[in-house]
């Protein structure tokens, strides 16, 4: 044990991370939710019920098990993230069984240059030298803020901050999805004579057209605007966190699940409660579009698709074909 075995699986860990720049996926990403926060700006949402809480004010949220930080590098997601496992960007405590310390509940930024005074042993791979310590009464060596497995001395208070704000957002969703606003287009309004504005506004809950109610005129709904999306990005199945968030979203509003998964991309499945773990395929309330690729093959591909519907192109089967050969071609 001790610090210097710690660290020197962090020391390496934290490096790499942060000498990886994050991906094309997370700028793709980040265009996509500036589209989408476009599209909400031109909608307005009115109360159905005087009563009733505000709409959401965002229209994104990230939710990661990733530790790199690396969303929290993208301007866009900075605020808008819950890393539910911590991140290596960030200290806390050892919180040392007996040892009572200022800091014990609390997290901090790792100094962009608070590892450069250990140095890896290259024989033993050992780090030495001055390891970063915690600012409190302690005075001990830190270690970073992330859940460990089987870890009880993990502070979390970041990423509880992370969830509530999470969760307030989910409820906005959530009253979104069950019809509590009116919506209405902003350029119909601007377009509405006297006449129309005295006209009795309809409910247009933010769900798929299932749920529309009966005499709307679904052709008359931009169900761009009214359906939302969770893209879940190679989630694990042994620790299944961030699955059961996104299935969970999506029962809750009717959301499409796009499930990318190299390995793992089947839609979701339903537990029989056997101790076996038997699973069976259920229907769900929601669309799923299982894509077995990797995160950045998967989002460029997306991105191409949602770029060619922008231009106004249609995509036909002869042009997939066409395309499929060429990359067939350069493999
Ligand atoms: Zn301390």
């Amino acid at each position: 044990g001790g610090p210097a075995f710690g660290w020197s699986f962090w020391k390496n860990c934290i490096d790499s991370y942060r000498n990886t720049s994050p991906h094309d996926g997370y700028h793709i990403l980040a265009k996509w939710s500036k589209m989408i926060e476009d599209k909400y700006s031109s909608i307005s949402l009115e109360k159905l019920n005087e009563e009733e809480d505000e709409p959401p004010k965002e229209v994104f949220f990230v939710y990661t098990s990733n530790i790199d930080g690396h969303f929290t590098r993208v301007p866009t997601f900075q605020d808008r993230v819950v890393e539910c496992h911590g991140s290596t960007l960030f200290l806390q405590c050892q919180n040392d069984y007996g040892v009572d310390c200022t800091q014990g509940n609390k997290t901090w930024a790792l100094p962009q240059d608070g590892l450069s005074n250990l140095t890896v042993d290259p024989k033993t791979h050992l780090v030495s030298g001055k390891f970063p310590l915690c600012p409190g009464t302690c005075n001990m060596v830190a270690r970073p803020d992330v859940l460990m497995f089987g870890d009880f001395k993990w502070v979390g208070q970041r990423t509880s901050n992370q969830e509530d704000k999470f969760y307030h957002w989910k409820d906005g969703v959530d009253r979104l999805a069950s019809g509590k606003y009116i919506v209405t287009r902003k350029e119909d309004e601007e377009q509405k004579g006297e006449d129309e504005k005295n006209k009795k506004k309809e409910a247009v809950p933010f769900r798929p057209t299932a749920y529309f109610p009966e005499d709307s005129d679904e052709e008359d709904v931009d169900t761009d605007i009214t359906k939302g999306v969770v893209v879940e990005i190679g989630a694990g199945t042994t620790i299944p966190t961030v699955r059961h968030q996104a299935e969970r979203f999506c029962e809750m509003t009717g959301a499409t699940l796009i499930r990318i998964n190299v390995h793992d991309s089947h839609p979701p499945y339903a537990d029989t409660g056997s101790f076996w773990k038997k699973k069976t395929e259920i229907e769900t309330q929601y669309e799923c579009l299982s894509l077995p690729l990797g995160a950045l093959e998967a989002l460029s591909v997306l991105d191409w698709l949602i770029e060619k519907e922008r231009e106004g192109l249609v995509i036909d089967d002869e042009e997939t074909e066409k395309i499929e050969k060429e990359e067939g071609a350069e493999k």
